[in-house]
């Protein structure tokens, strides 16, 4: 099982490096990932999450296929934003009200290497622009507040001398 690195780890402070080839170890990657994904009960997972500093991600949103963005672009945002509550398999079980657009549109290739464009609203849309940033090195405690961003740290870190 893929190991997720925590918060604190310096590749998750990192930009990612595209991906130069779309094959079978990348397949099979990516459904390693899925399968870490899922035992952490998580609904997406970057690459740079599991120490590999590429763009690319997987997601799967409750009775939605899962799905693969590899090189993605969010090429629209939508101008109204909404607040919703975010975790992150790399701060488990802390979560904290971040404000983001509540449409996206975003352009990536998928696990076959077929360029697409999607158009994601709601929890899709608030997932894929969760586990975008991470491919540039932004965690969602780096979207609060100095003040809240602190104090979930302070729980967090907390939480991982108990
Ligand atoms: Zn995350």
């Amino acid at each position: 099982m893929l190991k997720i690195l925590l918060l604190g780890n310096e590749t998750l402070k990192k930009t990612a490096e595209p991906v130069k080839d779309i094959d079978q170890d990348l397949r099979e990657y990516t459904q390693q990932m899925l399968r870490a994904m899922k035992s952490g009960r998580g609904i997406g997972l970057a690459a740079p999450q599991v120490g590999r500093l590429e763009r690319f991600f997987v997601c799967q949103v409750e009775d939605d296929e899962p799905r693969v963005f590899i090189n993605p672009e969010i090429i629209r945002t939508s101008p109204d934003e909404v607040i919703y509550e975010e975790g992150c398999l790399s701060i488990p079980n802390l979560w904290a009200n971040v404000k983001r657009p509540s449409a996206i549109s975003i352009q990536a290739w998928n696990e076959k290497g077929r360029p697409f464009t999607l158009d994601a609203e709601g929890i899709l849309a608030r997932v894929i622009q969760h586990e975008f940033d991470h491919l540039n090195g932004i965690l969602f405690v780096d979207r609060l507040s100095e003040t809240q961003r602190k104090r979930l740290i302070e729980q967090f870190e907390k939480r991982m001398r108990m």
